[in-house]
């Protein structure tokens, strides 16, 4: 971090304000020219707020120069990170595709839709039992009893399972859930991160709906901070000025997380577009930028779903899209590494 000081410090300003760094553990160089004083702090500055430095009366200007978090950065962990639970490993050279609809509805239907995505090469079964909706009114989900018909799929496929958390009240009701999803409109949500921090289970966390890549690696840092590593990022699409997509899909995120962070990143096309017939382009656009892994809505009855049926593709479309990912994986040099036990 660098600090210029005002033109007027004295030089026992400079030292006693150098001490407060130095108690922290931080390496103070001071610079004094002719005219600017400039102190560079040397070491883990992750845990100092630029903002408290900026409102120091000694305090021209401060910038950053390593990025505020840690526990996520590359840098400090140039390995890439392989998240595994139940027989399944993502990130490094395991890609993993997550399937299922939107919301769990009945026990016929999550059965059924898990059955026909793991024939068709999916590795985990999503679906929502928590539902974040912009109306109150809308289908809110089915609560434990959608976290109880999860499991009976579980049982009956042994696809692991991915389902989304909105309170941390509810961690209890997770037990029998592999991977717990932090939604886009949650990622902020502090609290809930902390708590998924203090949990043993790999968390997927999606991007805000109108995030930067910096402000959603902080949120992974909330819950890494907190001694859970097993974190996975997902870029879901954010806001922008185009409405003929649902969102905007912003494929450099791919790339520039994976630079940025050691943690494996998925992409999800379906939130990103709302339209079943971009799925397909976009996940090959997807593996192409080194995503290490999709999450794509299937559901048995698009026309009638409960939520989210416009952008869902059908068992068989869906089949389609897996040829299609097999094929990129291939040209890429990549496999579909299925690690699923049975
Ligand atoms: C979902 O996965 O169904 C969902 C609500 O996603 P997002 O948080 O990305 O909107
Ligand atoms: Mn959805």
């Amino acid at each position: 971090m660098i600090l210029v000081l005002k033109e007027n410090v004295t030089e026992q300003q400079v030292s006693s304000f150098a001490k407060q760094f130095e108690a922290q553990g931080l390496v103070c160089h001071v610079s004094t020219g002719t005219q600017t004083t400039i102190m560079g702090l040397v070491g883990d500055t992750s845990k100092i707020d630029i903002d408290d430095v900026r409102a120091n009366p000694l305090v021209a200007d401060v910038k950053r120069v390593t990025e505020p978090y840690k526990a996520a950065n590359r840098k400090f962990h140039p390995a890439d990170t392989v998240v595994s639970f139940a027989g399944v490993k993502i990130g490094g050279p395991y890609f993993a595709v997550m399937a299922g609809p939107c919301s769990v509805e009945t026990e016929t239907q999550i059965i059924g839709v898990a059955e026909s995505v793991k024939r068709s090469g999916a590795t985990v079964l999503r679906g929502g039992a928590f539902k974040p909706r912009t109306s109150p009114y809308a289908f809110q989900g089915l609560h434990s009893e959608g976290l109880r018909l999860l499991s009976l799929a579980k049982a009956a496929t042994g696809l692991p399972i991915v389902t989304e958390i909105m309170n941390p009240a509810h961690l209890d009701l997770f037990d029998d859930v592999d991977v717990i999803q932090v939604g886009a409109r949650n990622m902020q949500n502090f609290e809930l991160l902390k708590e998924l921090g203090h949990c043993k289970k790999p968390i997927l966390l999606k991007r805000g709906l109108a995030n930067t890549i910096e402000e959603f690696l902080m949120s992974a840092e909330y819950i890494m901070a907190g001694g859970n590593n097993q974190v996975i990022l997902c870029e879901r699409g954010i806001r922008t000025y185009e409405t003929f997509t649902r969102n905007t899909l912003d494929l450099s995120a791919v790339p520039i997380l994976k630079h940025l962070s050691h943690l494996p990143v998925i992409v999800d096309p379906s939130h990103a577009t709302g339209i079943p017939w971009l799925v397909e382009p976009l996940s090959k656009a997807a593996i192409a930028a080194g995503a290490d892994g999709l999450m794509i809505e299937v559901h048995n009855d698009p026309p009638h779903a409960l939520s989210d049926g416009a952008q869902s593709l059908t068992p068989e479309q869906f089949d389609a899209v897996m040829h299609s990912v097999k094929r990129q994986l291939e040209f890429e040099g990549r496999n579909m590494v299925c690690t699923l036990k049975n």
